[in-house]
């Protein structure tokens, strides 16, 4: 073939495989270009995850009539002058949306500029477009989109469900609102409204997307070095969750999902939050623009700092300087009221001989042999002490040393109870005496809700208790009395992550996994010798038992035959 020029409409097709990739994508594009236009109130209004249609409508300046035509043209922007890309202060300015958008779908743009008193339209579909045409509407632009992808088939076929696209439609929306809390914001995701906050501090708008819980536990952030200014709220040590769904970056009014911002995050709370949880934070920061480069990849959401290690060590050295101070304390957990008790016969010298009571619950040489025989034949052997109200020390009838981690130990153990209820279609639900209501952000309340029947299923029973608020009626009778609000937080967590790419029967598991979690005997509970025997028996009787539903062992053993080679009194 000789070589040509590829035609717009070809060049704009490939440009919509790179900046409009999924539905979620264009909708941020559309909500920046109202961002750009000044808008106060922005409404987002989608159908089937975005992939039927999104509509997006802003009370911005508008685009005159005879701007129309121009909107929809490749690299045409009315933000950036040829000399400025060192310094952009818009959101968007590569002018390549609008056209990308209109190559892949249907594009309406309805818009009234302010202060004229008509509005005008234009359509391009597919790449083809339409004359500007007379329109009613009120100042501002309307821009909708149908039918998403229909003139790029191959890019289609890489859509996942609509509602997880509609997932990471709503999570593009919840940044841009978290970067733009004096604009109101409003998202309707078919026909169910995920979050509606008005013009508002920062503080409120973190309230209102985080949870109003949630964020009255943040603790605020400042600092600066070298004319770079970090601000925002991040979580004390004691308040971690599942996913990292909580945690916001804004980078010169834009947000981003950059990876140093991440990690530098990470590593701020690597040694004060177990592994496998994540921090919250809402974090922003402003940059002299000279010193940051937003023209990375079509899509912006990934900088180029100039100076990558100052940024990272600015964002750990404020974190770290925050969790040391004695406000973090907050959050730790209470001193334990009672004071430590042996649980059958108090051995009184036991601190003279360098074990704090606290530390160790002997159940004495007598109540220890009495378990012993019982142990014969359980290869989990008789408990004989619990240490820091969290382990069981056990010895099996061969000799074998045991050491069990009781809620990793419990919480396995629940979880398969639930799971073979579920499975045999008899989870036992308990009423609550009163209804609890929960606060929960709006979307997490909408996703909970959208999966109500299956929690059904599982024994949870929800339902609406206006924006924002759910009320439970019942819990699985297997979870005792479970934190409420915290299992429903975390469940939403869990929703929110797996929505995305796992279908029902994963989100069942995790989901199973969670509520197991929540029910289990805590660590830092004292266990009585019939509770700690019960667990060790059940265990036994458990499939998977071995280890908790996050994988880690539920117990060690010491074979007679490691302790005597340990000890040397066995050649290796
Ligand atoms: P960019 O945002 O990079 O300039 P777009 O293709 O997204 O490119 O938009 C092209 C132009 O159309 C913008 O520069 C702006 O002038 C105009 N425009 C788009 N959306 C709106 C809107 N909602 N309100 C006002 N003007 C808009
Ligand atoms: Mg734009």
């Amino acid at each position: 073939m000789p070589i040509r020029l590829l035609s717009p409409q070809t060049i704009n097709r490939i440009a919509a495989g790179e900046v409009i990739e999924r539905p979620a994508a264009a909708v941020k594009e559309l909500v920046e270009n109202a961002l750009d236009a000044g808008a106060t109130r922005i409404e987002i209004i989608l159908a089937g995850g975005g992939i039927a249609g999104i509509e997006v409508i802003d009370d911005g300046c508008g685009i005159a009539q005879a701007e129309l035509a121009l909107a929809i043209e490749r690299h045409a922007t009315s933000k950036l002058g040829d000399e400025t890309l060192v310094r952009i202060a818009t959101l968007g300015f590569r002018g390549e949306a609008l056209p990308s958008i209109g190559a892949a779908a249907r594009l309406t743009l309805i818009s009234r500029p302010l202060g004229q008193d008509s509005a005008y339209k234009i359509t391009v579909a597919g790449g083809v477009i339409f004359p500007v045409a007379p329109a009613a509407s009120p100042a501002g632009t309307r821009a909708i989109v149908e039918d998403l992808f229909y003139a790029t088939p191959a890019r289609r076929k890489f859509l996942r469900t609509p509602h997880a696209e509609a997932d990471a439609a709503e999570r593009a929306v919840w940044r841009l609102a978290l970067s733009a809390p004096n604009v109101a914001f409003r998202l309707v995701s078919d026909e169910r409204v995920m979050f509606d906050v008005a013009r508002q501090t920062e503080t409120a708008r973190v309230a209102a997307l985080f949870g109003r819980e949630t964020a009255a536990a943040l603790l605020p952030l400042n600092a600066e070095r070298e004319g770079v200014i970090l601000t925002g709220l991040a979580g004390p040590a004691s308040l971690s969750r599942a996913t990292t769904g909580l945690q916001s970056f804004v980078v010169n009014g834009r947000p981003v999902a950059d990876p140093l911002l991440r990690m530098a995050l990470r590593l701020a709370y690597r040694d004060v939050i177990p592994a496998g949880r994540h921090p919250i934070a809402a974090l922003r920061l402003d940059i002299p623009p000279e010193s940051l480069d937003v023209n990375v990849h079509p899509a912006k959401t990934e900088l180029r700092f100039a100076d990558a290690n100052g940024i990272r060590s600015l964002v750990i050295g404020a974190i770290s300087r925050l969790l040391e101070r004695p406000i973090s304390l907050a959050g730790a957990p209470p001193a334990r009221p009672n004071a430590p008790r042996l649980a059958l016969q108090p051995v009184p010298s036991q601190a003279a001989h360098g074990f704090a009571e606290a530390e160790l619950q002997l159940l004495t040489a007598p109540a220890a042999r009495s378990f012993i025989p019982e142990a014969s034949g359980h290869p989990l052997g008789a408990p004989v002490a619990q240490i820091l109200d969290t382990y069981i020390l056990a010895v099996a009838a061969d000799g074998a040393l045991v050491i069990i981690d009781q809620h990793a130990a419990h919480e396995r153990l629940t979880e398969e109870r639930l799971r073979a209820e579920f499975l045999a279609g008899q989870v036992v639900s308990q009423p609550l005496l009163l209804p609890v209501v929960v606060d929960l952000p709006q979307s997490d309340a909408s996703r909970l809700l959208a999966q109500a029947q299956t929690l059904h299923r599982l024994g949870l029973e929800i339902e609406a208790f206006g924006p924002g608020a759910l009320l439970v009626r019942a819990v699985p009778a297997a979870l005792k009395n479970p934190d409420v609000a915290e299992l429903l937080r975390d469940l939403a967590d869990e929703f929110a992550e797996a929505g995305t790419s796992v279908a029902l029967e994963a989100r069942l598991d995790s989901a199973l996994a969670r509520l197991a979690c929540h029910r289990s005997i805590r660590a830092g509970r004292r266990l009585n010798p019939e509770e700690m025997s019960a667990l060790m028996r059940d265990m036994e009787a458990t499939p998977r038992a071995a280890t908790c539903s996050h994988g880690r062992p539920t117990f060690l053993k010491l074979t007679r035959a490691e302790l005597e080679t340990m000890f040397g009194r066995r050649g290796l």
